[in-house]
Parts: C-alpha cells; sequence; structure tokens
C-alpha cells in the first residue's frame, strides 16, 4: 500500500501542478486514482479559469468545508481562500491576491477557508499557472491539504512565546526581538529610539499581603494604564515579574520622555481596586535613548536598568535618565554603606535642628530634628544621600532609634510649649516593633508624648494599606502628633487623608520655591492646600521659603508655620539652647527680597565652542536659561558661542556678561530637568553627526563622545584668551 500509495500521490501532484487537467474531463484511470487519494483525505484539488475564480473544487474539499459546487464555484478564488492573520510566525508570506495576479507559482501557501458551520480551516495550497499551446494562460491548476491541526497548535505556540499570558502585553523574547531589529534598522537610518524600564515600587509586599491572585490582578491593571498612556508612541510589555518596558522609536526629546515618564509615575501611582480592596503602589522608571546611551541591546538595556536602579535608589515613585555619572555611582553607593555603618557605630551621626516659626508672631512653635553627617575625608554629607542608603538594610532602624531617642532626649531641655518633629522613612514606620521603639524613647526620656512630632511621607501610603492603618491607630493610641511630609510630591491621593487624622501637612518645597514668579500655577497649589488642611482640622507648614516674597505669599495665602532658610538654617542643640536661655523664643526673617531663579553651584570643566576653537571653562553655576563660566578672557558680551556640557548635550548660547575672565550666557532654548534636581539639555547632538564630523562611530563608548576632538580641526588663530584652569581637589 504505501509503495502504491505514493505513486498515486506523485500522480495527483503532476496532474494538478504540472499542467494536467485535473478538472472535467481527465482520462478515467487517472480520475479513479485522484479520487481514491481524496477519499482518503489526503489530497484536494482545485483550479481556477484565466480571471481567477474558482473552477473546480474536489468533492472531498467541498464536504470538509460544507459546502457544494454552487455556493463556491464561479467565486473569485480569493473570496474563498483568504490570507491568514499576521501574527502567525509563518506569516511573513506574500498575500494570495499578490501571487495570483503576478501568475507566480504557489509554493505551501497558507490560508484560511470559512466553513459553512461557521468556523475556519487552515489549507496548505501548492499550484500552478496553466498555459496553453500558444502561451495564454488558462488558469491556476492545485491541492491542497487541510493542515488546520497543526496550524492551529504552531500559533498558539507562537503568541505564547510572543506574548505575555497574564497581562497580554508583549514578552520579553518579543521585546527583545523588536529592540534588536529596531536598532539595527535605526543605525542605517540615523534614527533614535527610547527605552524605559519600569519596576513597581512595593509590588512584593501586596503579593505578600494580599496573595498572588491580587498581585496578578493588580499586574493587569497596571498593564492597562501604561497601554493607555503611551497609546501609539510605542510598545508597552512586560518582562516579567513586576518589571515593565517600554520601547519609544523616534524619540530623543528628554523633556517630552521626562513628561511621559511622569505621567507614567503618577497613573501608576493611583490607587487600585482589587476584589473591593484599596491598593497603592508606586513605579520607578529608567530611560536610556539610542544612539547617545547605546547602539546595541545590550547595552541600551543596561543603560535603561542602571539608571532605573538609580530612580529607585532615590525614593522610587520617580524616572531618571542614564547618564555616564550613573555608572561610577553604582560603586560610591556600596561604598557609603560601608562608612555609613562605621560611622553610625562611632556614634558621629548627630540631628540639627530648625525652627518652624508662626509667621505672624515670628514665634518658634517646633524644632525639626534633621541628621548631619561630617564624614572627615568627604566633608558634610547629606541626609537625602545617606538615608536611601541606610534604607537598603537595616541600618535604617537603627539611624531612625538614634534619632527618635536622641531628639525627645534634647527636646525635654526646651520650653514645654515647643515641639520636636521627628522624620520617619517608610521602610521603619511599616517594620512591626516601630510603635515599640516611639513608646520607649518617649519613656527613656519622659517627653510628653503630645510634644512629639512623627513626619511620614507619602511613600507609606504605598503597600497594603490596612497595615499601614493599623500602625496609625496604634500610634494615635499612644498620643503622639502625626506630620505629612513633603506632600504634594508622592502619591497624590488625597484618599488616606480622610482615612489618617494627621495634626499637620507639610507643602513641599517644590511649591513654594519659585511660587512668586510670574505665571507660577504654585500659588493656586499652596491656597489649595490650605484650604484643603483648614477643612480637615490640619495645620500646614509651608517649607523652604527663603526669599521674603515667597515668605510674604505663603503668610497670605494662610500657611500656619514656615520653615525655611529666611528664618534659620538647621542648627545645634546647643544653639537652640542658647536661644532659649536668652529668653528667645523669636527668630527674625532675614533673607533676599525675592527669589532668584534655581542655580546649581558647580565646578566642572565643560568646553566651550567659539567659531572653529574649541576651548575648556569652568562651568560656575547652571541654571534652566542660563550658565556662568570662567578661564576665558577677552570674550566681549554679544558674542555668540556654544557650550558643550558633555554627552552630546550643545547648548547655543550668548554672552550677556562678562568680566575679565567670567562670562554669564543665556541659553537659545532652555534646558529641562533630569528628575534629579539636575539640568540637562533636551536633545543631543547625535554621534551620527559626530561621525560625520569625523569621529567613528566606533570610537564612541557608550553614552562618551568627545567633541574636544573638534579642537583638532582648529585652523584660525583663537579669538579669546585661555587662561589656565585650576580645578580644586
Ligand atoms: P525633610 O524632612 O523635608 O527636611 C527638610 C529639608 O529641607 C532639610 O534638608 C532642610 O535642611 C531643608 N531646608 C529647610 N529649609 C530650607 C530652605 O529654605 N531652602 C533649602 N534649600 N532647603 C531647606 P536636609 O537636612 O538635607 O534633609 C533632607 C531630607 O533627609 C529630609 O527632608 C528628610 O526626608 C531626610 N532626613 C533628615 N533627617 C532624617 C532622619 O532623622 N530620619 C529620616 N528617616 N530621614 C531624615
Ligand atoms: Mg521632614
Ligand atoms: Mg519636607
Amino acid at each position: 500500500m504505501p509503495l502504491g500509495f505514493r505513486k498515486a500521490l506523485r500522480e495527483a501532484r503532476n496532474s494538478a501542478t504540472a499542467g494536467g487537467d485535473a478538472t472535467r474531463g481527465v482520462s478515467p484511470d487517472r480520475s479513479v486514482v485522484l479520487g481514491e487519494v481524496e477519499e482518503l483525505g489526503i489530497g484536494m484539488f482545485w483550479a481556477t479559469d484565466a480571471e481567477g475564480n474558482l473552477a473546480f473544487l474536489s468533492q472531498r474539499a467541498l464536504a470538509d468545508i460544507g459546502n457544494d459546487d454552487d455556493a463556491l464555484i464561479g467565486k473569485p478564488l480569493t473570496d474563498v481562500f483568504k490570507d491568514i492573520e499576521e501574527e502567525h510566525g509563518a506569516a511573513t508570506q506574500r498575500s494570495l491576491a499578490f501571487k495570483l495576479k503576478a501568475r507566480s507559482k504557489l509554493e505551501e501557501q497558507i490560508v484560511a477557508v470559512a466553513t459553512s458551520r461557521g468556523n475556519t480551516r487552515w489549507w496548505r495550497l501548492n499550484g500552478r499557472p496553466l498555459l496553453d499551446g500558444d502561451g495564454e494562460f488558462k488558469g491556476y491548476r492545485g491541492s491542497a491539504v487541510d493542515i488546520s491541526a497543526q496550524y492551529a497548535y504552531e500559533t498558539q505556540v507562537a503568541r505564547q512565546s510572543q506574548v505575555d499570558e497574564l497581562t497580554g502585553l508583549a514578552n520579553r523574547r518579543k521585546l527583545n526581538k523588536r529592540l534588536s531589529a529596531m536598532l539595527a534598522a535605526f543605525r542605517v537610518s540615523r534614527r533614535s529610539c527610547a527605552l524605559m524600564m519600569l519596576d513597581l515600587d512595593r509590588f512584593k509586599q501586596i503579593n505578600d499581603t494580599m496573595g498572588h491572585p491580587a498581585g496578578d490582578e493588580l499586574l493587569k491593571q497596571v498593564a492597562e494604564r501604561l497601554t493607555s498612556i503611551v497609546g501609539s508612541h510605542g510598545e508597552v510589555g512586560r518582562l516579567g515579574g513586576d518589571e515593565f518596558q517600554v520601547l519609544l522609536p523616534d524619540m530623543d526629546d528628554r523633556g517630552t520622555l521626562g513628561e511621559l515618564a511622569n505621567r507614567i509615575v503618577q497613573s501608576v501611582s493611583q490607587p487600585y481596586l482589587i476584589n473591593g480592596r484599596r491598593a497603592i503602589i508606586g513605579t520607578s522608571v529608567g530611560i536610556a535613548i539610542a544612539p547617545y546611551d547605546g547602539l546595541e541591546t545590550g547595552e541600551l538595556t543596561g543603560a535603561a536598568d542602571m539608571a532605573l536602579y538609580s530612580a529607585k535608589e532615590t525614593h522610587g515613585g520617580t524616572f531618571c535618565f542614564y547618564t555616564s555619572e550613573l555608572r561610577d555611582a553604582a560603586s560610591r553607593t556600596a561604598e557609603l554603606g560601608d562608612r555609613l555603618r562605621d560611622a553610625v557605630d562611632k556614634g558621629e551621626l548627630k540631628l540639627a535642628y530648625q525652627p518652624l516659626v508662626d509667621p505672624v508672631t515670628n514665634e518658634v512653635k517646633c524644632f525639626e530634628a534633621l541628621l548631619r553627617w561630617h564624614d572627615s575625608e568627604e566633608g558634610d554629607i547629606s541626609p537625602s544621600q545617606f538615608i536611601p542608603v541606610a534604607e537598603n538594610d537595616d541600618l535604617i532602624i537603627r539611624i531612625g532609634e538614634m534619632a527618635l531617642k536622641q531628639a525627645c532626649k534634647d527636646a525635654l531641655a526646651w520650653p514645654e510649649t515647643i515641639r520636636v518633629a521627628v522624620n520617619v522613612s517608610a521602610k521603619q514606620f511599616i517594620r512591626a516593633g516601630y510603635r515599640k521603639a516611639v513608646a520607649a524613647a518617649l519613656q527613656a526620656s519622659g517627653l510628653p508624648p503630645g510634644r512629639l512630632e512623627l513626619e511620614i511621607t507619602e511613600s507609606v501610603f504605598v503597600g497594603d494599606l490596612e497595615t499601614v492603618d493599623a500602625i496609625f491607630r496604634d500610634l494615635k493610641k499612644l498620643g503622639v502628633r502625626l506630620s505629612l511630609d513633603d506632600f504634594g510630591t508622592g502619591y497624590s491621593s488625597l484618599g488616606y487623608l480622610k482615612h489618617i487624622h494627621f495634626n499637620k501637612i507639610k507643602i513641599d518645597q517644590s511649591f513654594v520655591r519659585g511660587c512668586t514668579e510670574n505665571g507660577d500655577i504654585n500659588p493656586a497649589i499652596i491656597t489649595a492646600i490650605v484650604a484643603l488642611a483648614k477643612a480637615l482640622g490640619m495645620e500646614t507648614v509651608a517649607e523652604g521659603v527663603e526669599a521674603m516674597d515667597e515668605l510674604k505669599l505663603v503668610k497670605e495665602r494662610g500657611a500656619d508655620l514656615v520653615q525655611g532658610y529666611i528664618f534659620s538654617r538647621p542648627i545645634t542643640q546647643e544653639e537652640v539652647l542658647e536661644q532659649f536661655a536668652n529668653g528667645n523664643a523669636m527668630f527674625r526673617p532675614s533673607g533676599p527680597p525675592r527669589h532668584r531663579a534655581e542655580r546649581i553651584s558647580s565646578f566642572r570643566k565643560v568646553g566651550l565652542i567659539h567659531e572653529d576653537h574649541y576651548y575648556d571653562v569652568i562651568l560656575r553655576n547652571l541654571s534652566k536659561t542660563g550658565a556662568r563660566i570662567t578661564g576665558l578672557a577677552g570674550v566681549p558680551v554679544g558674542t555668540d558661542v556654544v557650550l558643550d556640557l558633555g554627552h552630546g548635550q550643545l547648548v547655543v548660547s550668548k554672552v550677556v556678561n562678562a568680566t575679565e575672565n567670567s562670562q554669564g550666557l543665556n541659553f537659545e532654548t532652555a534646558l529641562t530637568s533630569d528628575g534629579s534636581g539636575g539640568f540637562m539639555t533636551r536633545h543631543r547632538v547625535s554621534p551620527y553627526s559626530l561621525a560625520e564630523a569625523g569621529i567613528p562611530l566606533a570610537a564612541l563608548g557608550a553614552g562618551a563622545f568627545p567633541l574636544a576632538k573638534w579642537r583638532e580641526s582648529n585652523k584660525t588663530i583663537p579669538k579669546f584668551h585661555q587662561l589656565e584652569l585650576s580645578m580644586p581637589i
């Protein structure tokens, strides 16, 4: 039988594809053989006329799809056989219509055939155009095999390997494929693309406290939010666990990317309803851009990962762009952790106290305890730097308890109307045993609980709210006061204000600083927060007031207390005691009359391009709209220059004021925020353009493109005098 069968099949093929007439009128013995082959379900035959309409279809085939001759014969072939959908792995084939029109051979063409029962079968077609003796086209002759079972299986496998089953988003494999293909194609066409890596903050906590099905539901909702924000700008995928990725072709504007990342952070941080329970998480985002931060998939994902890590380190709930400095920062963090542990062991961490003053009477009502660390090698290290490092492990618990104990002890020496505020890290707050530590500190010092205020940030509301609620209730029972710090920067959900009674709300510095600038919406925000706090019976504090005009504004808008350099910087316990010893509970405001645009002081070597010369200069300070440089002499006001801030960041500028060796520059286009307090250009000069200027791409390390090479092309005599640059060590 096998031999006979093969022969029969060969003949059937020959007749079907090599010009033999498989329609009516074939010789009887052949048609018998064909009939047998069909009967066995091995092959089916079809033919078209010269116009491309179906002229013949095997009885077996007709039975298979539950149709009779009349319904199908005479119909265009493309109506009967449909192209398959894109997503199947083999779907790279040209459409059937295209092939028929081109009169090309059909080889293993997969098509979908609708049955009269309303479902679909998949057939694999082979066929050839038939020409008569004069070379005239007579139609197609072909065979077909039903591959439905195999096709369904393959499609499922293909889908599974491309799609994340839980969320329906692209999976890691698909994302990687897309990214490599995109980078390869964009390298040729010199386009850019951005990669965002996301990692949810506190997802594990939801999983642990609410169960895995709740975690799964949460991931689905996150996926929906991400998809709706990213829309048609790019592709969202899930890498696994609580990690997501967004691929954004043709995006290199860091201003736009920062705004998008911010919207993502805000949206993901809104509360979720899961099986009737509310949950809040956050997300951190790392961003890298090709070709600037990497040309290959590995490089770019590594860069985005590093940026993500840095965003998480900062405090979560934020975004961060990749910069080459990040590479060095990772090792610095580890080193800082070791030194910090050492400093804690040796008792080198101290507390400073900053007054919270009633702006109407200038009387101090409270002092906030702020940690200070003076390292013998590095100098003063800010708590915003070392607290996140301590939060990486249990060090934060030790530091937190030490601060709590010391602050209670110190406060006892102040007049009894003055309270003390102590900062609490969210990590410390949600740990079992925190209430006990507070009770112990109160007991050890003898401070009445009503004089202790705990400053908590919105980040504690990330995670399972029921646990958080219980901690708050416990603390309230102790009689301490609760204060909501940095309000407005975190998870911007007001819902928790209804659940938990805070005594005080501290309006974040970012709303206060610069609030007097024209067109700023912050005064409106301050007014709204004050009104909300009053309605809920809470006191308000305006943080970070530095200038007189800011003080006037927050006072007018009804802030109960003011904390800021305008009244005092943080001072030592000795200084506090000295002040009270003189019978003085007042702090008088003193500071600049008006707010000045934020400038970041620095001492960084950068480049300055004028005509075809490249000079080394020192950047003394930088704001969004300008900079001050030193290192050149004889640069007249009005000169057009280009400031090279490194890594392709070129800023077209004009010299607006000048002393003998220092110049003030105004930028043609304002810089944008880098998400962590610094500034950067929205766009960078692509390494491709630099390659055109004679620097080969291969010579460019990831993210580093030395414009200084331009110096080699200096042709004319430099106009300005380059001074010797001495950098502080
Ligand atoms: P925070 O709780 O929001 O504290 C206010 C910060 O703003 C302090 O910075 C303070 O020195 C600064 N500040 C106050 N007025 C002004 C002003 O007018 N202008 C400017 N530019 N800054 C002003 P500091 O001491 O560097 O602390 C930074 C953050 O570190 C604190 O922010 C707090 O979140 C954290 N921190 C400090 N001490 C502790 C602590 O004992 N435990 C914990 N968990 N965190 C702490
Ligand atoms: Mg605070
Ligand atoms: Mg604060």
